[in-house]
Order: structure tokens, then C-alpha cells, then sequence
């Protein structure tokens, strides 16, 4: 048998007690119980307007009460666009107020201003800037401080040589000439040792030639007298900390060549590695934490496999770690690519 809602109604009037009505019209507010006209949300009754107002959730930014239309983005709830769009990150570049945004080194961009060029120096996007003769972008916050010519270059160039003094007790008594060049220079130097498959983009590079002369003399004796030339190329338009970090990089492998000439035929990703390791030692003695942990994360299977393998052999700040691994190694009985 099916009853009709009336019928229904009537039986509760009947058989309900008068406590269990008056319970069910208390206001969910207020709790006062409710007479005549009131308004029900969910399944709670409100005694008034103002009662049922409360239990609304507010904007989040600016407080007022939504009602039935709002917008929601993460969570969060808004009463309008203007709110929504006042609390989103805005383009550092273009201040477009962003949903969908792009995170770059902890900065926000717009889509089209992600995909613009980048400064060489601080690796952003930015609004005013150039280009430089090489084709890279320097921003105009960067083309301030990054290093352009010779005699800046010479003093980081000398403050380098002495960095790496202080970490390993060496110094080469032969200095490095020091060039300063650009990227496609550098790309054609490094080009005769580095496969980039990987899209490595090198900062600096070391040369050396030795040239041995025989010679006979008056008396029929034979001389012989060895030339080297070494040359560090280091690329323009680096920040000083970046240069600095090239350049005790570049001082090192002046250093195997001179202080550990048994090391000579080391597989690239081994002397490689020990040059990163080296340079991170200055990283973490001067807190240059973005060229620390570009060469910690490097993909590349040269510079930063060879980079983590003496970590993880060596951890942290071992100098003397690294100094003893350099003294027993035979170069020959190396792996051609790094262990991982
Ligand atoms: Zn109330
Ligand atoms: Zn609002
Ligand atoms: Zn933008
Ligand atoms: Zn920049
Ligand atoms: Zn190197």
C-alpha cells in the first residue's frame, strides 16, 4: 500500500512528543527556538537571515559572505574574479595576474614570457636587456655586475689561483694565460675534447701543449729543453661567483697536469669529476649555493656522474680524500664511463 505524503505528516503530529519538534526547530545558529518563518540549509533550520549568513563561508580575500555563486582555485574560495585574480602570482615580467603559471629558479612567469630568451647570467626571462656579440642574452640587472673585461677578469682570475692554494696546498709555479671569449669560440675549443650530446654548456676550458726541443751541442751532447703553454679560456658575461667557480675548476686541471702528471690519460668523466669536486669545495667555503647545486644536479654523464662519483666516494669536504684517491690511482685501470 502506498501512502500519500499528507498522510505521513499526519502520523508524526500524532506520535512525535512535543520536545522532538521544538529540537528539530532550534536554529543552527543561535540555537533560540524557531517560530513562524525561518530558513533551512543542509538540514539545519535558521531563525533569520542574519543567523543563516554566518554559517556561509567567506571570500578568501576579502572576507564577505558567498552565496550561492563563487569561484573556487585551490582550494581557496572567492567571491569575484577581482578577488581571485588579486591573491594569483603575477609575471614577474608582463604583472598578468597567472592560473597557470610557470615556475623558473622560484620565479613566476607568464606562458609567453617562459618561453622568451633567457639572460646567460641569472638564467631568467627578462624585460630589459641585450644581446651579446656570442648570441646570448644578458639581462639588465646581470649586464651590471657579470664580468666583461680583462682587468675584472685578472683579479677573479688571481683570486682563483689562491682559492684553490688554500684547498689543496698547490699552486702551479707556471701561470695560466688567461682569454676571455665567446660562447662560439669556447664551444669550437671544447668541441675537440667534449662530445655535448647532453647540451652541456661549458663555462671555461683549459689548454696545455708541452713541446719538447732536442738539441746537440757543441760537444755532441744532446739537450733537451720542455715548452709548455697553458691557457684557461673562460667565457665572458659570467657573474663574478660563476667565474670564480669556472676559474678554480680550469686551476685544477692545471693542477693534475703539474702536481700529478701520473694522472695524464684519466677518462674525462674522472678528471672532470675531481675539477667539479674541487670547485664545489670553493662553493660551499664562499656559500655560492646556485653554482653548488648546478654542478651537484649537472645530467650530464661527464661533469656530473664524474662530479657524484667522488662524493658518494669521498662525501663532503674530503680534500684529503680526494688527495689520496689522486696519489694511488692508475689512470688505466679506470672504467671509461663513471660508475654509479
Ligand atoms: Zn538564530
Ligand atoms: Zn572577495
Ligand atoms: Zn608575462
Ligand atoms: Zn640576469
Ligand atoms: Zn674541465
Amino acid at each position: 500500500m502506498k501512502r500519500s505524503p499528507l498522510v505521513v505528516l499526519t502520523l508524526l503530529a500524532l506520535f512525535a512528543s512535543p520536545a522532538v519538534v521544538q529540537a528539530a526547530r532550534n536554529c543552527g545558529t543561535c540555537a533560540k527556538s524557531i517560530k513562524g518563518r525561518y530558513i533551512t540549509s543542509g538540514n539545519k533550520a535558521y531563525c533569520s537571515q542574519t543567523c543563516f549568513v554566518t554559517t556561509l563561508d567567506e571570500c578568501d580575500h576579502c572576507g564577505i559572505k558567498l552565496k550561492s555563486r563563487y569561484i573556487t582555485s585551490e582550494k581557496k574560495k572567492f567571491c569575484s574574479n577581482a578577488c581571485l585574480e588579486s591573491i594569483l602570482p603575477q609575471c614577474e615580467i608582463c604583472e598578468k595576474p597567472l592560473i597557470r603559471r610557470h615556475t623558473i629558479k622560484g620565479h613566476v612567469f607568464c606562458d609567453l614570457h617562459a618561453k622568451s630568451p633567457r639572460c646567460t647570467a641569472c638564467q631568467l626571462p627578462f624585460l630589459r636587456g641585450g644581446e651579446l656579440p656570442d648570441l646570448r642574452y644578458v639581462c639588465e640587472t646581470c649586464n651590471e655586475i657579470v664580468i666583461y673585461n680583462m682587468e675584472e677578469a685578472m683579479k677573479l682570475f688571481r683570486l682563483a689561483r689562491q682559492e684553490l692554494y688554500q684547498i689543496t696546498a698547490r699552486k702551479s709555479r707556471q701561470i695560466p694565460k688567461l682569454k676571455i671569449v665567446g660562447r662560439d669560440r669556447l664551444n669550437k675549443l671544447t668541441n675537440l675534447r667534449v662530445d655535448q650530446q647532453d647540451g652541456m654548456q661549458l663555462n671555461g676550458f683549459y689548454h696545455r701543449t708541452e713541446t719538447t726541443r732536442t738539441s746537440r751541442n757543441g760537444f755532441g751532447k744532446t739537450t733537451t729543453a720542455k715548452k709548455v703553454e697553458k691557457t684557461i679560456y673562460i667565457l665572458y658575461a659570467l657573474s663574478p661567483d660563476t667565474f670564480l667557480t669556472t676559474a678554480v675548476h680550469e686551476f685544477t686541471h692545471d693542477m693534475i697536469a703539474e702536481f700529478f702528471p701520473h694522472l695524464d690519460g684519466l677518462p674525462l668523466w674522472a678528471e672532470e669529476g675531481i675539477c667539479q669536486y674541487v670547485a664545489v669545495l670553493l662553493c660551499r667555503k664562499r656559500n655560492f649555493s646556485e653554482q653548488l647545486e648546478s654542478i651537484q644536479t649537472s645530467p650530464d654523464r661527464i661533469y656530473g656522474d664524474g662530479y657524484r662519483y667522488f662524493e658518494k666516494k669521498l662525501g663532503p669536504n674530503n680534500w684529503s680524500g680526494l688527495l689520496q684517491w689522486m696519489k694511488r690511482t692508475d689512470p688505466k685501470k679506470l672504467p671509461a664511463a663513471a660508475p654509479k
